[in-house]
């Protein structure tokens, strides 16, 4: 396809490069197509995201569990989800001329045509009546599947004994340990077991910023339910979903919910909705994935791997649950969150830039400066005020470079949602009423308001 260029996606990803939050991954080399580099201030909102997430829907909840898997799993787990057949493979064509490679079905969506579940042979005929071309113009090559699954070898075996797979998803890691969590906690029905982790796959065409790459990480739930429950319990899942995505602060016009067509489903799912976000330029794409998946994997792994799978009720009787999997992406959140975010506005004149980020998801939640460096006097003070607001909550930068406009400018860019400036004022030396009191600059309004250093803490909550 012809990548969109949008003008507020541009400024995003600029932003985020100078400001440090996103870099091209092995960038003085030229970088590496498909990976990204969080930088100091990425690193603190993927932080905040996941940590709110996990709160979210594992901390306040009676109904979840914990997991961390291993990346590298027995190869056996990947035959028996059915990731090393065509099930994980994308069609693939070539550029004849220039030997670049495309997703087929996207070239053919560039078309407006929906070539999900289509053949290979479907799709060729359809290249070749409409004269599809490359985006370079050139004819492409015969479709063909092409696995998403990143291979490794394991220690010092050759051939394909020692055949290892990076994980594609963390959803199996959660699955094959079903039986472990069942043993070790003996939870009760309905439950959850929660993952958040790297997952890699070997996109075809990675594009779009952090929206396709070949290396990011997951917030996974398996939520496993008696068969006869698993409507009531989409719904609620499905408001769980809607709830986390307001605490995201993105708004109900940015964010729709589209029910997957019954003819479009995998083959073992009843039931798929995909939360879109409407990205700058792209308009609605995946965010996050809500699926139920009956008891399809549990089953496969339970034939596979010969271990039982079955859940066994107080009163003796046994089933194998069945499973919702609301599946989010840490980078199309991030991302989603920026676009939702950036702002630009005009302030004593001027145009400004300001990342209008939730106050639980900011890099900093607040700066400290003294008006003026030069100033010992000044320097002290705010530097008292700075370990305790630092001590409180951690996410507080110094900032004394430039002037005062300046700083502020800086903070808006990256979203820190409060600047407290320590004055001469704050010194009390002309006026003993304003000693120990310091401004507060609100991001969103420009506003300052006189606030005591001891109620600083109460007022920044
Ligand atoms: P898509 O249709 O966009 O390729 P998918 O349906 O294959 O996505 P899932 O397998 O449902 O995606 O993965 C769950 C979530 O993981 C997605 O909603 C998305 O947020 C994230 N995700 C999947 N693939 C990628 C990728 N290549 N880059 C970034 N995030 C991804």
């Amino acid at each position: 396809m012809t990548e969109k260029k949008d003008d507020k996606m541009e400024k995003i990803v600029s932003l985020c490069k100078r400001r440090g939050f996103v870099f091209q991954g092995s960038d003085i080399y030229g970088g590496l197509r498909g990976t990204w580099d969080y930088g100091p201030l990425g690193v603190a909102l993927n932080k905040n995201i996941k940590r709110e997430w996990w709160k979210m829907f594992v901390d306040d909840r009676e109904d979840m569990y914990g997991l961390d898997a291993a990346i590298i799993m027995n190869s056996k787990v990947w035959e028996a989800s059915g990731h090393t057949g065509a099930g994980f493979a994308d069609p693939m064509v070539e550029d004849l001329e220039t030997k670049e490679r495309f997703r087929a079905d996207h070239l053919l969506k560039d078309n407006d045509i929906d070539a999900e579940g289509m053949s290979l042979e479907e799709i060729d005929a359809l290249i070749a009546e409409k004269g599809i071309k490359s985006p370079k113009g050139n004819d492409l090559s015969q479709a063909r599947q092409f696995n998403l699954m990143f291979e490794s070898r394991i220690g010092a075996t050759a051939g394909d004994e020692g055949k290892v797979y990076l994980r594609p998803e963390t959803a199996q890691g959660i699955f094959v340990n079903f039986k472990n969590v069942l043993d070790s906690m003996s939870p009760k029905m309905p439950f959850g077991i929660a993952q958040v982790g790297k997952a890699f796959r070997n996109e075809i065409a990675p594009r779009e910023f952090l929206f396709r790459v070949r290396e990011f990480e997951q917030m996974e739930i398996e939520y496993f339910v008696k068969e006869s429950e698993w409507e009531v319990e989409f719904e609620k899942l499905r408001l769980d979903i809607v709830a986390w995505n307001k605490h995201l602060g993105l708004s109900d016009e940015n964010v729709r919910e589209f029910e997957v067509p019954e003819n479009d489903l995998a083959h073992y799912s009843k039931r798929t909705i995909d939360f879109e976000y409407n990205y700058p330029g792209k308009g609605f794409d995946e965010l996050a994935g809500f699926a139920y998946r009956t008891d399809h994997d549990l089953k496969n792994h339970m034939e596979a791997s010969g271990t039982t799978m079955e859940y066994i009720e107080p009163d003796g009787s046994r089933f194998i649950p069945h499973v919702l999997e609301p599946s989010f992406g840490l980078g199309r959140a991030l991302t989603a969150v920026l676009c939702e975010a950036y702002t630009e506005d005009e302030m004593n004149g001027e145009v400004r830039t300001y990342l209008k980020l939730p106050v639980h998801l900011a890099p900093y939640r607040v700066a400290v400066s003294p008006l003026l460096k030069n100033k010992p006097q000044l320097v002290e003070k705010a530097r008292e005020v700075f370990s305790v607001l630092k001590k409180e909550y951690g996410n507080v930068a110094w900032d004394d470079n430039g002037n005062v406009g300046k700083r502020y400018r800086r903070q808006d860019e990256i979203g820190t949602p409060y600047c407290v400036v320590i004055d001469f004022d704050t010194l009390g030396e002309e006026n003993p009423d304003t000693k120990d009191t310091v401004t507060i600059r609100h991001r969103d309004t420009g506003e300052q308001e006189r606030v005591s250093i001891s109620d600083l803490i109460e007022k920044l909550k």
